[in-house]
């Protein structure tokens, strides 16, 4: 009776458990291997340029998905002041942990000086820089979460919305590589994206970009950039880069990225392929 207890016990780690252990990460869904294909197809090399090493995400994890989805992956994480990386010596950590596995390895920036603050030992070892526009410095020039909706008042939104505009400018004027989510508002001015974003507006923010040789992002969960944005981007030559910006280890499928990919005709030259050491 015991004998055959420890052989079924036996039979159940073999059988059940050994390969669970062998293959923990999540695999890609037929869907999406099947619209990787198509898109590779056409000639595409898809890159990933915005998952967080957070919330459980592992270098480790990352690859592992880039080898089973075919799309290349490219970790990050915040720096700034207020963020996980809060100083050199903790970038340095983030680095060396990294290169652990052969990927794209990058930051988000969030602190408006980071190019001055950050070791250039340290950038001259990333692939790529990403920052988006979500953190905007108030009135007594205190950073501002934009999406935090309660922990600030917009009195004048007329002017508000001006400041946000030199705010966009500033972001994209730095030596940025990707910006990411182009054109948030948060939900409250939300109902002015089509008046504040006007063509002439979104014109001149490309150029600026352009100018700087700053791609911008189509990311997955976000709703932002839309349709108009892209369209222009294109039609001035910019450079386009999909991304998940996750908060955890499930693994997006980056399903809006990829659907505008195939649904506006883009073609593999217009998406961002690193490397091109920027710093
Ligand atoms: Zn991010």
């Amino acid at each position: 009776m015991c004998k055959n207890r420890i052989i079924l016990f036996l039979s159940c780690f073999i059988f059940v458990l050994v390969p669970v252990l062998a293959d923990e990460f999540p695999k890609p869904s037929q869907e999406m291997l099947q619209q990787v294909a198509r898109l590779k197809a056409k000639g595409f090399l898809l890159i990933d340029y915005h998952i967080h090493l957070r919330g459980g995400m592992t270098a480790e994890k990352a690859f592992d998905w880039e080898q089973k989805s075919g799309i290349k992956s490219g970790v990050l994480e915040n720096t700034g002041k207020d963020w996980i990386l809060s100083d050199n010596k903790k970038l340095a950590t983030f680095i060396e942990n990294a290169q652990r596995f052969p990927l794209l390895i990058g930051i988000q920036v969030n602190d408006r000086d980071w190019y001055k603050t950050t070791d250039k030992k340290l950038l001259a070892q990333l692939d790529y820089v990403l920052a988006d526009t979500m953190i905007m410095n108030n009135e007594t020039g205190q950073p501002q979460k934009l999406w935090l909706e309660n922990q600030y008042e917009i009195k004048d939104i007329p002017a508000w919305l001006e400041r946000y505009w030199e705010h966009c400018k500033t972001v994209v004027n730095e030596p940025i590589t990707i910006l990411a989510n182009p054109t948030y508002l948060p939900p409250r001015v939300e109902q002015y994206y089509d008046t504040f974003w006007t063509e002439e507006r979104m014109g001149q923010f490309i150029d600026l970009g352009i100018k700087n040789g700053v791609a911008f992002e189509i990311q997955s969960p976000s709703k932002f950039p839309k349709r108009a944005f892209i369209e222009l981007a294109r039609k001035k030559g910019a450079k386009l880069t999909i991304g998940r910006n996750n908060h955890d280890d499930h693994q997006e499928e980056l399903k809006r990225s990829l659907d505008l990919l195939e649904e506006l005709n883009i073609t593999p030259n217009e998406l961002l392929v690193l490397p091109a050491k920027k710093l």
